[in-house]
């Protein structure tokens, strides 16, 4: 359970055009959940990528439990992503081939040179969780809403502090939308993590805590105390 602290976080991909992200306070507390919507443009792929470390902002201060990421040389960067994020994307990133258990645990396996057999374990219990059997079933036989629903149980294999889904739920029919948005909400609480969603998804955004609007790289709306 992290809590995040943005100051004046300014993201500038050329010195001619406005800044694609100009975020002069954010936080979000620890456990605390957070919608952000905006239309194509707003800066919501670059707020992903500047609270995930993925990118480091022009000016600012992204701190997570104090810890500014902003300015961790990118291995430490990746090292802090890897220990403290679980994402959750639109794409789903599943490897084709591999059953669910294996893309569960993938990302482990790239950090454990033998994996530990508690993490074997807790796999098997998010797969149980989120309800999708074991089995060496490939994973592209599965439907899109099963797919999204192995992504929430690797996401959250290393019990990260903070989830970052990315419109977790647009690609999904309206039946695994749901569930997909379920099952986000009642995990990222039961495993008492920050929950930051990228999305559109009325639904998801109303089970939210807070709900703030992007527009041209600012915050335009807040609903809930986000400030
Ligand atoms: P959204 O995800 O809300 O559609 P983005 O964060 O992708 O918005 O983009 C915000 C602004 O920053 C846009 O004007 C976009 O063209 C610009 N931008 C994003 N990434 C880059 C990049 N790597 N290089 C230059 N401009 C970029």
């Amino acid at each position: 359970m992290l809590d995040l602290r943005l100051r004046d976080v300014v993201m500038r991909y050329s010195d001619l055009a406005a800044p694609a992200l100009d975020l002069p306070m954010l936080e979000v507390a620890a456990g605390e959940s957070l919608a952000v919507t905006g239309p194509s443009g707003a800066g919501k792929s670059t707020f992903i990528n500047v609270i995930t470390g993925l990118e480091r902002p022009t000016e600012g201060r992204v701190e997570w439990q104090g810890t500014d990421i902003a300015r961790l040389p990118e291995a430490a960067r990746d090292t802090w992503r890897a220990r403290n994020v679980g994402l959750v994307m639109q794409d789903f990133h599943l490897f084709p081939g591999l059953g669910a258990l294996e893309n569960v645990l993938l990302p482990a396996r790239f950090r454990h040179l033998r994996l530990p057999a508690a993490l074997r374990e807790r796999a098997a219990d998010l797969l149980e969780r989120v309800g999708i059997e074991l089995g060496a079933r490939g994973i592209e036989t599965f439907s899109r809403g099963e797919m999204q629903r192995v992504a929430i149980a690797r996401a959250l294999l290393p019990h990260p502090g903070v989830i970052i889904a990315d419109e977790p739920t647009a690609s999904l029919d309206r039946d695994s939308a749901a569930a997909v948005c379920d099952l986000l909400t009642t995990l990222a609480g039961e495993e008492k993590a920050t929950l930051i969603a990228v999305t559109h998804d009325p639904a998801l955004s109303a089970r939210l805590a807070r709900r703030i609007t992007l527009a041209g790289g600012r915050c335009a709306d807040i609903d809930g105390d986000a400030a």
